[in-house]
């Protein structure tokens, strides 16, 4: 069976291993004679599924006590609007460090609830870093500082977390989750959606510090309260069961794997190869991200001109590789490397640079 060297940047590769075991118990999960997108959500079945889940994530991120964890709908982009919602209260203000195109989605959409201000910005160098974390200013009435661990367009990556103080350190984690071992008990709430690293679309994740739960406003829909999500277990209503189910199948896989750390090391191969592909091409290609915040989950670069890139994008289509066009907000090449991306992949798009190089250099 032909499998395609998958660069997507999200719906993007999923492990095959999860995959096959997912095509076996499509039509009987266990005996119940029944796929997993036919069972009630209330059944034994779906509730260990939801609870495992959870318990699988805490495992491997080493989640300390008091969290809690949600399974939501909406994607992330739910959360850009859901977290304000919730925080941005009259009297506060909610801190954004503005890194590039995903940041500043965030940032728009709780300008909307209230108070929002750039703490922070990489603007000056065109999004090709991180602030320097002593620049970032967070507001007296700050009620949560946010951060994008990884622009999935920009390429650009925190390599490490800036201390917010008393003030508590939100993330939107949706193109690196899962990707490396972090030290959760530094953030008040993180999200992501699921559908890069850890499962298909339709399942956000939230990790939220329980003490961030208490007087909540009561005066939202309920569906976007987390209290709500946290009372009901994320059975308030009916869940995105097979995208949660798939979650799981990853989970295992990243266990099996050797967890977090063996994903990083992994991770990190797949990423060098393909960086030493752009920095020894001899400016044939050039990395958009300054090299201390390169991206290992989604290495972008660009070519003389856009006249080239498009030649790259329609050659590597032509030679099985997918998804390697840049955004189209930024145009460019994008390499999305997540957890399920073997590293056989980024070696033949490694040789399929290093030959277009020599072709049209
Ligand atoms: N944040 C980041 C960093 C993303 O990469 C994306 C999707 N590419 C989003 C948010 C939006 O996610 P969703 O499509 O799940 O709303």
């Amino acid at each position: 069976m032909a499998r395609a060297y998958n660069f997507n940047p999200g719906p993007a590769a999923l492990p095959l291993e999860v995959l096959r075991q997912a095509q076996e118990e499509l039509t009987d999960y266990r005996g119940t004679g029944m796929s997993v997108m036919e069972i009630s959500h209330r059944s034994k079945e779906y509730e260990a599924i939801n609870d495992e889940t959870q318990q699988l994530l805490h495992e491997l991120l080493g989640v300390p006590g008091g969290y809690k964890t949600l399974f939501l709908q909406g994607g992330a982009s739910t959360q850009f609007a859901m977290i304000p919602m919730n925080f941005l209260r009259p009297g506060k203000s909610a801190a954004y460090v503005h890194t590039g195109s995903w940041a500043d989605k965030a940032y728009k959409e709780a300008k909307l609830f209230g108070e929002a201000v750039i703490a922070a910005s990489s603007e000056a160098s065109g999004f090709t870093r991180v602030p320097d974390f002593k620049d970032i200013r967070i507001p007296d009435n700050a009620a949560y500082v946010h951060i994008t661990s990884n622009e999935t367009i920009g390429g650009v990556q925190y390599k490490e977390f800036p201390d917010t103080g008393d003030v508590p350190l939100f993330a939107d984690m949706s193109s690196d989750i899962m990707s490396r071992p972090f030290d959760v008990s530094r953030f008040g709430l993180i999200y992501a959606g699921a559908q890069k690293n850890i499962g298909p679309s339709g399942v956000t994740v939230v990790i939220i510090r329980e003490d961030l739960l208490k007087d909540l406003p009561k005066d939202l829909p309920a569906m976007f309260r987390y209290g709500v999500h946290a009372e009901n277990n994320s059975l308030y209503n009916t869940p995105p069961a097979f995208a949660v189910y798939m979650v799981n199948l990853v989970l295992k896989w990243i266990k099996a794997k050797g967890g977090l750390a063996e994903m990083e090391a992994y991770n990190r191969k797949k990423a060098d190869l393909l960086y030493r592909a752009i920095d020894e091409s001899g400016g044939f290609y050039r990395g958009v991200a300054a090299p201390e915040f390169r991206s290992h989950m989604n290495v972008t670069f660009r070519l003389r001109d856009a006249e080239l890139e498009k030649l790259f994008a329609k050659e590597s289509e032509e030679a099985g590789f997918v998804g390697l066009k840049g955004h189209r907000s930024v145009g460019g090449l994008r390499a999305s490397i997540y957890n399920a991306v073997p590293l056989e992949a980024c070696q033949a798009l490694a040789g399929f640079m290093a030959e277009f190089a020599r072709k049209h250099g």
